[in-house]
């Protein structure tokens, strides 16, 4: 067995064991996902709380097994829920700072760093390819915990270069996916996608006592995306706001969590498929159900 697929096997099987998908299933994938290609895979992650970023957790555990399991990006594009902008931007910078865009929390999450390096290269060929947009290169952003939360489990070493595109808030949900199909090529290029932020998203009615209760409307948001994710009806997933009515703006009362997801599934081919992994609802109104598309 050649070490990439000893590695791949490892990886998904641990990622299986964590969060209770049966490892037929991972196998299922990891056959698929060794399709003759070099295009790197596209991820939608949820991440949560910023200290899933610190802590030793069943989420950062599987981000890690994730890193260890992919083929090794040349950089990472991540379009993370943190970064709203006016127009669409994309981080241009060599050396994109750690951004710590949060209150409250424990002095260890501010002393947190990710030093990655940024891409200027990369930034500058997603502005050529994107057209759906005038994409301007931003130097003043960096990092925010959108990304950096995700790839210090993932990619510890902060050692792969790491840059950013932002989201217009205001725009419909076929404008994203629209951008995120014209960075497909990107993948050929070995640059792994991610789509940071979550699938259900309600702050404001959190359970902080975290007793495993799960409101309905976040269970059937949940539940019908993934519906329409598995059955490549993208159209109606487009179309959620008029389709899903008080259970859409209960998920999400503003829906900035939501929009990286469009750019993630923008990028699915006709012959990908899709692995779930941390596909669980936590504090009773934040879904973490996360994919890979490969
Ligand atoms: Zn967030």
């Amino acid at each position: 067995m050649k070490r990439r697929t000893f590695l791949k096997t490892g990886g998904l099987a641990a990622i299986a064991q964590i969060t209770g998908m049966s490892t037929l299933s991972a196998l299922e994938s990891l056959g698929h996902s060794l399709a003759p290609s070099t295009r790197m895979p596209a991820l939608f992650i949820g991440h949560g709380s910023p200290m899933n970023a610190i802590e030793d957790n069943e989420f950062s555990r599987s981000w890690k097994a994730l890193g260890k399991s992919l083929q090794r990006p040349q950089a990472i594009l991540c379009v993370s829920a943190h970064w709203l902008t006016n127009n669409t931007m994309v981080t241009g910078m060599s050396h994109p700072k750690t951004i710590h865009d949060f209150g409250g929390f424990p002095k260890a999450l501010f002393d947190a760093q990710y030093p990655a390096p940024g891409s200027p290269e990369f930034a500058q060929m997603t502005q050529q390819l994107i057209t759906a947009s005038h994409v301007q290169s931003d130097d003043s952003w960096g990092l925010d915990h959108g990304t950096w939360s995700v790839l210090l489990p993932m990619y510890p070493a902060a050692d792969i270069p790491v840059f950013q595109l932002s989201l217009v808030y205001n725009q419909p949900p076929s404008y994203h996916y629209e951008i995120g199909k014209q960075l497909s090529k990107l993948r050929e290029k070995g640059v792994l996608i991610i789509g940071s932020g979550n699938l259900v998203h309600n702050l404001g009615r959190i359970d902080w006592h975290n007793t495993g209760m799960v409101y309905d409307w976040a269970s059937e948001f949940d539940t019908k995306f993934t519906n329409w994710i598995d059955k490549g009806d993208h159209a109606s997933i487009l179309n959620y706001q008029k389709l899903l009515g008080t259970t859409a703006t209960m998920a999400h009362p503003t829906y900035d969590h939501l929009l990286p997801l469009f750019y993630i599934l923008g990028l699915q081919q006709k012959n990908e498929k899709v692995t779930y992994f941390n596909d669980k609802i936590s504090m009773g109104s934040l879904s973490m159900r996360s994919m890979m598309i490969s």
